[in-house]
């Protein structure tokens, strides 16, 4: 994210663009984001922070690869792993 030229939004103008706001707040990819909490869900994983999504933070250890691998295709639907 650091090394994008343009540090806002491409989609959300004036709004700056960071992971949380990529992860958790862009309307640009609440579709995915909502596919993505229904299967964390279905992990028993209710929380829906970064430190969840990107470390799998508190998540009991057997289902931590779980969660990374759908943060993962997260990323992948949303085409956006280039611009991290
Ligand atoms: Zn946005």
């Amino acid at each position: 994210m650091n090394l994008a030229l343009d540090p806002y939004c491409p989609w959300c103008i004036s709004i700056l663009e960071t992971m949380n706001h990529f992860m958790l707040e862009c309307p640009r990819f609440h579709s995915h984001r909502v596919v993505l909490q229904e299967q964390l869900r279905a992990l028993g994983v209710t929380t829906f922070d970064l430190p969840t999504l990107l470390g799998a933070t508190g998540i009991d250890s057997s289902r931590q690869s779980a969660v990374l691998r759908l943060t993962c295709a997260f990323l992948n639907k949303t085409n956006q792993l280039q611009r991290l």
